[in-house]
């Protein structure tokens, strides 16, 4: 029977942690005594440098039973190193590890499924969300035109999954390789392969506290997936740059048109058709740099250039 752990970061968690405590060591035990996990497996909390009492409650939970264990980070780190960090620890004891967020959105009965589907010999298993009937209109609206732009922007990115996922040892013991400070897991889970696969289930409203997610670490959060998986952004300024010197063209041949007729002041015709032109071609060059720059930034990740999942002997 596998060992899993539930990985779960916890930033000011105080008001959902016990709610969530219960619901998921009911959810475990009976997993156990189904004999769908080992005994050994555990739920692991991930103190991301919370400011209230949310590292007393999993230490005084870690002593009630040990079902439950912690790890605390030193800082607020933000939620994707915190979970990178709970992923990384997890990996030493389990052969397979889910993670999933501290406030019940995520349905927990989505454990099943994706157990069963890790049995059919999926190393990855994502938890994509069916439906957002709970979420508010704007929550829907900036999270899905944000997988939008994602596709537009070339990142590979499962619609609606959001942190919902299993992965098996093998698949850490990968993700471990990529050593990216812009840490981008959406992104970068997807890039190491092995066989996938999806479950749905339905977003549930969060069980107590707020949003640990405002407007501002959403943006910075889009921003990041976008400016560490694509080098578009730049590419856009070289486009940018042909595009206004084809405008330039058509700019001199009108001021000509107009210097004909005659209908101008001294110099303008000059002033006009360089502004465009140098415009243009100064876009250029900055897209061509842009393009090197781009270059190295995706040498300096060093991440690894193929994954091999299995050796013939
Ligand atoms: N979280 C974290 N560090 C942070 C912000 C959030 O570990 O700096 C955790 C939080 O405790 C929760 C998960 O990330 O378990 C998702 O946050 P939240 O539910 O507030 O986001 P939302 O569902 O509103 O997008
Ligand atoms: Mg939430």
């Amino acid at each position: 029977m596998k060992i899993l752990y539930l990985v779960i970061p916890c930033y000011n968690e105080e008001e959902v942690l016990p709610i969530t405590k219960e619901a998921l060591k009911k959810k475990m035990e009976d997993l156990i005594e189904n004999k769908l996990i080992s005994k050994e497996s555990k739920v692991m909390f991930i103190n991301d440098g919370s400011k209230d009492k949310t590292w007393e409650l999993i230490e005084k939970y870690n002593d009630e039973d040990k079902l439950f264990t912690g790890v605390k980070l030193s800082r607020n780190k933000g939620h994707q190193k915190a979970l990178l960090a709970g992923l990384m620890t997890a990996k030493k004891y389990a052969d397979i590890v889910i993670s999933m967020d501290a406030d019940l959105q995520d349905d927990i009965n989505v454990i099943d499924k994706m157990l069963e589907e890790n049995n059919k010999g999926n190393e990855i298993v994502y938890g994509v969300r069916s439906s957002r009937k709970k979420d508010s209109w704007f929550k829907k609206t900036t999270a899905e035109g944000f997988y939008k732009l994602m596709k537009i922007m070339g990142v590979e990115v499962v619609f609606n999954h959001a942190d919902c996922r299993l992965m098996s040892k093998k698949v850490l013991e990968e993700l471990e390789k990529f050593n990216e400070v812009n840490l981008f897991l959406r992104g970068i889970v997807p890039l190491i392969g092995f066989n996938s696969s999806i479950v749905t289930y339905e977003r549930d409203e969060r069980k107590a506290g707020t949003s640990k997610y405002p407007l501002k670490k959403m943006l910075s959060f889009a921003w990041d997936g976008i400016t560490s998986f694509s080098v578009k952004p730049l590419k856009m300024i070289t486009a940018l740059g042909f595009l206004t010197v084809f405008i330039s063209i058509i700019m001199i041949i009108y001021t000509l048109v107009v210097k004909i007729l005659g209908s101008t002041v001294d110099g303008w015709a000059f002033i006009m058709v360089s502004i465009w032109f140098i415009g243009g071609v100064q876009l250029i060059s900055i897209g061509l740099i842009g393009e090197y720059i781009g270059k190295i930034y995706n040498e300096t990740k060093h991440r690894p250039r193929y994954i091999i999942e299995k050796e013939l002997k």
